[in-house]
């Protein structure tokens, strides 16, 4: 029986992990893989005091904090948590089974889906979830942003450096990125702006997306475009699954509710970072919290439990 288990390995779960090592806790980090949505940021200009920096440069630097404080992450997906008679009991995909008094989220959040046919056929060929990532590689070719708020216009900003063509798609009818953002990306040749309207299908080939068919809600007409890269940028979705299951209760959007320790509605149940309702989804807020959280589980187990949300 482990004093915690930290399920989530992104800045919020590593930080967490950080305090744990240091105050000598009997602990488990357990995640899918090491660095979560860092690995994709590309380049990070917000975290104090690095002015730039990589984000695979910048994992490399907490794996190796990780390291000098002996904490070894398992890499494992956890598939149920439930209620024990002294704590909590944790499953994991690769079928092991552990046990802890207290549970810390720290599962982040994934891009929501169009939920549109052809768009998880063609994920990888051509539908992204990353520009940072996958931008370069539609060089002089038309590609389609889904999502007119500010990840849609990073996107879109990101994508004319390389594509011919950019159609900026939004179901509303208006645009919600931040005005500066939204100036230069609209003062763009090659943007093209499409206010109400709403992707349909996704299609394309064997070699990957050809054409993505639309509906222009204003005029009542379903026509297609021809592109080759589909970018999604229609908002994060909360990990919070496991939580649920758990009873623990979440916001209308999904995520975990906590106070300002970290705790949940449930007893012993901690979240930190994206998983959380915490307005500013970062990685420097997601450290903070992770490192917040930790110690409120310190503080708790140690002292007792003094008050609950
Ligand atoms: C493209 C992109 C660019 C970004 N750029 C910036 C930026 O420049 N500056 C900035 O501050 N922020 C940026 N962000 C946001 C930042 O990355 C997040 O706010 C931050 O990573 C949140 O940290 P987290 O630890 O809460 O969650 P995450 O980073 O989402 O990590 C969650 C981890 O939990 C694991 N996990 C989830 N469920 C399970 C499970 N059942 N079992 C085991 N493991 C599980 C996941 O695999 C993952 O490793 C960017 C995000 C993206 C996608």
């Amino acid at each position: 029986m482990q004093q915690l288990i930290i399920i989530g390995g992104g800045p919020a779960g590593i930080s967490a992990s950080i305090y744990a090592s240091r105050k000598k806790m009997d602990f488990l980090l357990l995640t899918r893989e090491v660095g979560g949505q860092v690995i994709k940021a590309g380049e990070i200009e917000n975290y104090l005091g690095y002015a730039m920096v990589d984000g695979i440069a910048f994992v490399e630097k907490m794996i190796e904090q990780m390291r000098k404080l002996d904490v070894e992450p398992v890499l494992d997906e956890v598939i149920n948590v439930e209620r024990t008679v002294d704590g909590f009991g944790v499953k994991t995909i690769s079928g092991k089974y552990y046990e802890a008094k207290t549970i810390l989220f720290c599962t982040g959040a994934e891009h929501r889906r169009l939920n549109v046919p052809g768009e998880k056929e063609y994920t990888g060929r051509g539908v992204s979830y990353c520009y940072t990532c996958d931008a370069p590689f539609f060089k002089d070719v038309d590609v389609v942003v889904i999502g007119g708020g500010n990840s849609g216009f990073e996107a879109a900003q990101q994508l004319t450096n390389y594509a011919s063509q950019v159609y900026l798609v939004e179901i509303s009818d208006k645009f919600v990125a931040d005005e500066v953002l939204k100036e230069k990306v609209l003062s763009s040749r090659k943007v093209k702006p499409m206010l109400r309207h709403r992707i349909l299908e996704i299609r394309g080939d064997v070699k990957g997306v050809k054409e993505v068919l639309l509906e222009d809600l204003e005029k009542r007409r379903i026509y297609s475009i021809q592109v080759e890269g589909v970018f999604v940028e229609i908002g994060l979705k909360p990990n919070s699954e496991l939580a649920k299951d758990l009873g623990v209760l979440t916001t209308q959007r999904e995520e975990i509710i906590i106070d300002c320790n970290n705790r949940t509605s449930e007893k012993g149940v901690y979240a930190a970072g994206d998983c959380t309702n915490i307005f500013a989804k970062q990685i420097i807020t997601a450290a903070g919290e992770g490192a917040k959280a930790l110690l409120s589980i310190y503080h708790d187990l140690t002292y007792g439990i003094s008050s609950w949300i």
